[in-house]
C-alpha cells in the first residue's frame, strides 16, 4: 500500500472557503502539514490530529517530513495557503517525491484552492475581467532584473496586474519600481485595488490610483495583495470593474 500525500489549498483565511473535497482530505488525513499560523485559520478541522509544522523559510524541510511520513504508510496532509498550485507547495513536494525518489512509495495528489488573486478580486468588485497576469514581487527565489522585466512587459502588455508579495519588513522598493513601471504605460488615474488579509477578521479593502499608491505603502505588507488596473479599469460606487466588453450603451 503507497503512502498518500494531499496537497490542498486552504483559500484566503475563511474555513468556508476551502473547496469541500480539500476538506473531506482534511478530515481524513491521520496527519497535517503546513505553516502554524496557516494550521491556525483551519481551526477545529484539524483537532487532535498529529501536525508537523516548521516556520517560514522551511519549506524543504516541512516537505520533506511530510514525504516521509506519507512513506512510512501514513495519510498526510499538506496544507499551503490560498491555492497549493500557486506559489505553493504542490511543485516543491511533486519535485522532491522525484528527486528522492519516492514515487514507488507515496502518490501526491494536487488539490485546488481560493488564490488570493480571486479572493482579492471578488472583494474588490469585478477587476479580472479581462487579461490579466500574476507577478510575485519576493526576490528572494527569482532574480530581481526578471521580476523589473516581467513588470515592463505586463505594463507594456496592457494586463491587469495582480501582484502578490508586494513588500516585506526587508523588501521594500520593488513595490515603488512597479508603481513607476506602470505610470510609463498608464494614466496616474489607473485605479489599483488593496486588499489585506482577504477573508481574515483584520481584512482590508481600499481603493486607490497608480498615482497615490505610494500614499498607501506603509498598508502594504506580506498580506496584501494589489490589483493594478488596465487602461479601461474604473473605480465605480465603491468597486473596481474592468468592463469585459459587453456593450451596455451607458459610456
Ligand atoms: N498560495 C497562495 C499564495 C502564496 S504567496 C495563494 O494561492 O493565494 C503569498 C502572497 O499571497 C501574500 O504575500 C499575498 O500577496 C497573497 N495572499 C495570500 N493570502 C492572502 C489574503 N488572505 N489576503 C491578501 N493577500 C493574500
Amino acid at each position: 500500500m503507497k503512502g498518500l500525500l494531499t496537497v490542498i489549498g486552504s483559500g484566503p483565511g475563511d474555513p468556508n472557503l476551502i473547496v469541500p473535497a480539500a476538506k473531506r482530505e482534511i478530515k481524513k488525513a491521520e496527519v497535517i502539514a503546513g505553516y502554524p499560523k496557516y494550521l491556525k485559520l483551519l481551526g477545529t478541522l484539524i483537532d487532535g490530529k498529529k501536525t508537523i509544522t516548521t516556520g517560514m523559510r522551511k519549506e524543504t524541510e516541512r516537505v520533506e517530513e511530510a514525504l516521509k511520513t506519507a512513506a512510512e504508510g501514513n495519510r498526510v496532509c499538506l496544507v499551503s495557503s490560498g491555492d497549493a498550485g500557486i506559489y505553493g507547495m504542490a511543485g516543491l513536494a511533486l519535485e522532491m517525491l522525484y528527486d528522492k525518489k519516492l514515487e514507488d512509495v507515496v502518490e501526491v495528489k494536487v488539490m485546488p484552492g481560493i488564490t488570493a488573486a480571486s479572493s482579492c478580486a471578488s472583494l474588490l468588485g469585478a477587476p479580472l475581467m479581462h487579461d490579466f497576469c500574476v507577478i510575485s514581487l519576493s526576490n528572494l527565489l527569482t532574480k530581481t532584473e526578471l521580476i523589473e522585466l516581467r513588470l515592463k512587459l505586463a505594463a507594456e502588455g496592457d494586463f491587469v496586474t495582480v501582484l502578490y508579495n508586494p513588500k516585506s519588513s526587508r523588501r521594500v522598493e520593488l513595490i515603488e519600481t512597479a508603481r513607476k513601471t506602470f505610470l510609463n504605460h498608464r494614466s496616474p488615474n489607473t485605479p489599483v485595488g488593496i486588499v489585506n488579509d482577504a477573508y481574515r477578521d483584520s481584512c482590508t479593502v481600499d481603493i486607490t490610483t497608480l498615482e497615490k499608491l505610494c500614499d498607501d505603502y506603509e498598508n502594504i505588507n506580506m498580506s496584501s495583495t494589489v490589483i493594478i488596473g488596465n487602461s479601461s479599469t474604473k473605480h465605480i460606487g465603491g468597486h473596481m470593474i474592468t468592463p469585459r466588453g459587453y456593450q451596455l450603451g451607458i459610456n
